[in-house]
């Protein structure tokens, strides 16, 4: 292929999954990108409900149109006690993937100056000027490139910073019985064997006879499929489901580090999504650091030359991730007795504030202290004289 035959745009996204789709979106609505040409690469078509994303939110946003369940109250539970938490003023909204790829899809389609191909990246290479995308079919240039292909070995092959994997399986089941209670989700259930990890069952429960019921553990190591689907199956007797349908199952492992992966972004190419660090590193959400996130990066590429290594900014609330990460990392059997002092007494709205990052340090101080001191003082000296 010579020179003249390489399409070259102005913005190339490789990966369009959650990060891309968001920025995309966007950029659409701002108008301020008409004259851009886009290309976003991915080697799915984005066609089958992957996964399904929950997030707390005040108010109404531009994703309330895909929103498919809402719930007011959450219930935290040990197996010493239960507490139902009242979420207000925040709402725990569901929307499932597949209905987030059509939304946006068919706005993209809308637009003449994006195109979506279905092709693998297989190389990356940026030079002065521009920077070079190799698919499995074809190469493209462009000026900007905004990557979200996560590259597992860039935090495994460190050890300054601790990788644990929020990673689970789900199974949505239809039980022959009403036996949820669809006005409340199970956010953390440590009622199950710990067995030296930080394990809970998530449950998003549809209807008195639907939910989604997830094993799931923050740790370093996956287990073997059967042991999550051996769980759920346990969890579910214990409910008094005893004939159910599994409707669908989802997996996932999603890294939590405090790893820098923005130290990666370059003049040209800018990481996103979790390969760029948008996951929230202490509990692997992502939807809604994404969704801040993807606007900040909207306005940035308004800026005049915007420099992609400066879109970053550290902030105290990484911190205080390094800090929980370096205790479940030596002792992953802590993460009930944590998350339980935490939710015991502690009002949930400001959790949530402060997971959001949106808290004043008087704010943290109420929400740190309702943590067990002394992990928390060892980490502290542990990670400053590192
Ligand atoms: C099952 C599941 C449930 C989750 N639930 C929640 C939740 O409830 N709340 C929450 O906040 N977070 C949740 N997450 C975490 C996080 O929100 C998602 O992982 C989110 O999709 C991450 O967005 P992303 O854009 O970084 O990556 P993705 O959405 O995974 O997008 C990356 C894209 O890159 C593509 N790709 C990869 N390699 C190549 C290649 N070589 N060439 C071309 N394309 C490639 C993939 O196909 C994908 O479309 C969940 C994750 C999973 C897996």
């Amino acid at each position: 292929m010579n020179s003249s035959q390489i399409k070259h745009f102005d913005y190339i996204f490789t990966g369009t999954g959650l990060a891309s789709l968001m920025t995309v979106y966007k950029m659409i609505l701002s108008d301020k990108f008409r004259d851009k040409s886009i290309l976003l690469l991915d080697h799915d078509s984005k066609k089958i409900n992957d996964r399904t994303w929950c997030f707390w939110e005040k108010e109404e946003s531009i994703w309330n149109s895909i929103i498919s369940k809402k719930w007011d109250s959450a219930l935290f539970a040990n197996e010493n006690f239960k507490r139902d938490l009242a979420l207000k003023p925040y709402q725990y909204n569901q929307i499932k993937g597949l209905d987030f790829y059509n939304f946006v899809f068919e706005e993209v389609s809308k637009h003449r100056n994006i195109t979506f191909l279905n092709e693998k990246v297989t190389d990356i290479n940026e030079l002065e000027t521009h920077v070079f995308i190799g698919t499995e079919q074809s190469i493209y240039t462009c000026n900007y490139l905004f990557n979200s292909i996560y590259t597992k070995t860039f935090a495994l092959s460190q050890t300054k910073y601790p990788v644990l994997q929020q990673h689970f399986i789900g199974w949505f089941v239809k039980s022959d019985v009403d036996v949820f209670d669809p006005k409340q989700a199970t956010f953390m259930d440590f009622s199950v064997d710990q067995k030296g990890n930080t394990r809970f069952i998530y449950v998003l429960p549809t209807s008195k006879t639907e939910a989604l019921i997830e094993y799931t553990l923050f740790s370093e190591n996956l287990l073997p499929k059967e042991e999550y689907e051996n769980e759920i199956q346990k969890y579910l007797e214990k409910l008094g489901v005893l004939h159910y349908e599994i409707l669908e199952k989802e997996q996932g492992s999603i890294p939590m580090t405090c790893y820098p992966f923005w130290k990666k972004n370059t003049k040209r190419v800018l990481n996103i999504g979790t390969a760029g660090g948008w996951t929230k590193a202490s509990t692997g959400y992502t939807f809604k650091n994404s969704d801040r996130k993807s606007s900040e990066l909207v306005d940035f590429l308004q800026h005049e030359d915007p420099k992609m290594a400066v879109f970053h900014k550290k902030n105290r609330f990484w911190f205080y991730d390094l800090l929980l990460l370096d205790i479940l990392h030596r002792h992953n059997e802590l993460g009930s007795a944590i998350f339980s002092s935490l939710f015991r007494k502690g009002n949930p709205a400001l959790i949530f504030k402060f997971l959001d990052e949106e808290t004043n340090l008087i704010e943290d101080l109420q929400v740190i202290l309702k943590c067990p001191k002394l992990p928390f003082i060892k980490a502290l000296f542990r990670v400053i004289f590192k």
